[in-house]
C-alpha cells in the first residue's frame, strides 16, 4: 500500500481486507481504492524509461531505426499492411486521413449507429475540409448502393461498433464498396490486430488509436494509419504539413512498442473476462439483453466467428428495469469503475446518459446518431481476474 495517497473518507480497514481477497492479477491492476489510480501515469518508472526512450527515439549515426519507424513497421507487419504512419493520437489519425484523402464536395459513407462524441468529432473534421458524411446502415452492405453518388470516395466504419457491439462484415462491405470504385477504411481500435485484421478481409486502410489496448498501460497516446505504401506516403506528406499537431513523440512510440510486447497476452485476458461477464449477464434474470460478439444470441455471431479470433473486451447490455435500475446497479459496483473509458487495463462501466451527447450535433447531422435507448450499459472489461469481475457484477445486480 502506497502511503502517499490520501484515503479520503473510505473505511480503509475494510477496503484493504476486501482487497486482499482479490486475485493476483486484479491486484496488479487496482490499488485498494481503484478509481483513483486506474489509467493514471506511472511515476518513477515512466521517468526512468523516458531517458531511454529519448535515446532510442532518434536516428543514430549508425542508422538505427527510430522508435517511431520501428513502431510503424511492427504495426504494419502485425496488420498485414505494406506500410504504416504513426501519429500523435487516434483522432489525429482520422484527421490526417480526411485532410489527405477527401476534398471539398466529396462524400464518405459511415455506419449509422455512430453516436455521441465520435459522431460529433467526425462531423467536425469532415466538414472542415468541405466534405460530407452520409450515414447508412452498413449491417446490410446493399445499403451502400442507395447511398453512393458520383462524389462518394470512402466507406468508413469501426467494428465492433461502440457502444452497441455490432460486428460489421468487412469482406462483404469491401466487396460492395469496390464494385462502386470506393475505398474502405476501418477503425479497428477495439479489436486490435490480435483479434481481427481488416486488410485480410478486403479493407484498404486501417486506423488504430494506439492509446487504448495497443499501448495498453494508459500512460501515453498515439495513432496509426496502415495500408498500401503509396497511400501511406500520401498520408505522410499531409501529416508533415502540420508536424506540431501530427507527430507522435519518440517517447510515446517507445512506450507503445513496449506495450505491444504483451498485447496478445492482454487481449486474451480482456476477451476471457468480457466473455465470462457476458455469460453471467445472459443467465441473470434482471438482464434484458446482452451484446457480446461471441454469444450465440448475438445477431452477428456468424460474422464475428469468420472475422474475429476473439470477442474483444467490450460488452453492452440492458436491464429489464431500465435506466434508473442501471444507474443504481452501477453505483453498487465495488471493483468495476464507473466511467466512459474504453479498452483500458482496468474495468469501466457506464450508462447511456454518458454516451449520448447528440445535443452538440447540428440539426442536419442528428441523423448520424441512432439515438441510443435510455438503458444501454457499456462495460469495458479490464485485466482483473474474471471471477472478481463476475462476483462484483453479481452483487451489484442483486436488487433484493
Ligand atoms: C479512443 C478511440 C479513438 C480516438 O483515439 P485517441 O487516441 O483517443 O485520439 C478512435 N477510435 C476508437 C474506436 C476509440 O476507442
Amino acid at each position: 500500500m502506497n502511503g502517499k495517497h490520501s484515503l479520503g473518507d473510505q473505511d480503509t480497514g475494510e477496503a484493504e481486507a476486501d482487497f486482499e481477497d482479490l486475485g493476483f492479477s486484479t491486484r496488479t491492476i487496482h490499488d485498494p481504492f481503484p478509481s483513483k489510480f486506474v489509467g493514471s501515469i506511472p511515476g518513477t518508472s515512466a521517468l526512468s524509461a523516458c531517458g531511454r526512450a529519448i535515446k532510442v527515439g532518434f536516428d543514430g549515426p549508425d542508422g538505427d531505426l527510430s522508435a517511431t519507424t520501428q513502431l510503424e513497421e511492427k504495426l504494419a507487419r502485425l496488420e498485414g499492411a505494406q506500410a504504416g504512419l504513426g501519429l500523435s493520437s487516434g483522432l489525429t489519425a482520422f484527421r490526417t486521413f480526411v485532410r489527405s484523402l477527401l476534398s471539398a464536395g466529396d462524400e464518405m459513407i459511415v455506419h449509422r449507429p455512430v453516436c455521441t462524441d465520435t459522431a460529433y468529432l467526425m462531423w467536425e473534421i469532415v466538414s472542415a475540409v468541405g466534405a460530407k458524411l452520409v450515414a447508412t446502415d452498413l449491417s446490410d452492405e446493399k445499403a451502400i448502393n442507395h447511398s453512393v453518388t458520383a462524389r462518394t470516395r470512402f466507406v468508413y466504419l469501426d467494428t465492433p461498433t461502440n457502444p452497441l457491439n455490432q460486428v460489421l462484415d468487412v469482406a462483404r462491405i469491401s466487396d460492395r464498396a469496390h464494385t462502386h470504385g470506393l475505398k474502405v477504411a476501418v477503425d479497428s481500435t477495439l479489436a486490435t490486430p490480435v483479434l481481427q485484421r481488416p486488410l485480410e478481409h478486403g479493407a484498404d486502410i486501417v486506423l488504430h488509436s494506439l492509446s487504448k489496448y495497443i499501448n495498453g498501460h494508459g500512460d501515453t497516446v498515439g495513432g496509426v494509419l496502415l495500408g498500401e505504401a503509396r497511400v501511406i506516403r500520401q498520408l505522410r506528406e499531409e501529416s508533415l504539413r502540420h508536424p506540431h499537431e501530427t507527430a507522435i513523440s519518440p517517447h510515446a512510440s517507445f512506450l507503445i512498442l513496449r506495450g505491444l510486447n504483451t498485447l496478445a497476452l492482454r487481449m486474451d485476458q480482456h476477451c476471457s473476462a468480457a466473455h465470462a461477464l457476458a455469460l453471467t449477464l445472459e443467465a441473470h434474470p434482471s438482464v434484458a439483453w446482452v451484446r457480446y460478439p461471441l454469444l450465440r444470441s448475438h445477431p452477428d455471431y456468424e460474422t464475428a466467428r469468420r472475422q474475429m479470433t476473439g470477442g474483444g473486451g467490450m460488452l453492452a447490455f440492458g436491464l429489464h428495469r431500465g435506466a434508473d435500475a442501471a444507474a443504481a446497479m452501477i453505483k453498487r459496483l465495488r471493483l468495476i469503475t464507473p466511467g466512459g473509458n474504453v479498452a483500458e487495463l482496468g474495468s469501466f462501466i457506464c450508462g447511456s446518459s454518458r454516451l449520448t451527447t447528440t445535443r452538440h450535433l447540428p440539426l442536419a447531422e442528428r441523423e448520424l446518431c441512432d439515438i441510443l435507448g435510455e438503458g444501454v450499459i457499456r462495460c469495458s472489461a479490464g485485466l482483473e481476474d474474471a471471477e472478481d469481475l463476475v462476483e462484483d457484477l453479481l452483487q451489484a445486480l442483486d436488487f433484493e
